[in-house]
């Protein structure tokens, strides 16, 4: 299922163009286009639903272990994975998106590479 005038069901169909990272039969993942840090990603279910309580189960449960693998392979020690469901809970894209947000740790985000104690 997907809606014809949402904006990540054209960019799960390549009808917009998007960095893709991760793609399967249920989940889609791109870059986000404003990012809130460094290799902050966006990880989707291709049935398309505005929030979470829409999407089906067995699409749900795709999820969790792309955005996992995501921030696994950004490296980063700390990381937010937010969902935001209506707007005043700050959801602008109707469709539901889980976003992996990487933290810099204290030294590469001050550029700093500190010595080995
Ligand atoms: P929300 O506030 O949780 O709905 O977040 C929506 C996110 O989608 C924001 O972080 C936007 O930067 C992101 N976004 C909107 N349009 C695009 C796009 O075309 N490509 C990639 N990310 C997008």
């Amino acid at each position: 299922m997907s809606s014809a005038a949402c904006i990540f069901c054209k960019i799960i169909k390549g009808d917009i163009p998007s960095l893709k990272i991760f793609e399967n039969d249920k989940v889609f993942a791109f870059l986000d286009i404003q990012p809130l840090s460094r290799g902050h990603a966006l990880v989707i279910p291709k049935y398309h639903g505005a929030k979470l309580t829409d999407i089906p189960d067995d699409s749900l449960t795709e999820i969790l272990p792309v955005a996992k693998k995501i921030a696994s392979a950004t490296g980063a020690v700390d990381y937010n994975i937010l969902q935001n469901n209506g707007r005043p809970a700050h959801q602008v894209v109707d469709h539901v998106h889980f976003h992996v947000i990487p933290k810099p740790n204290e030294t590469e985000g001050l550029g700093i590479k500190w010595p080995a104690q």
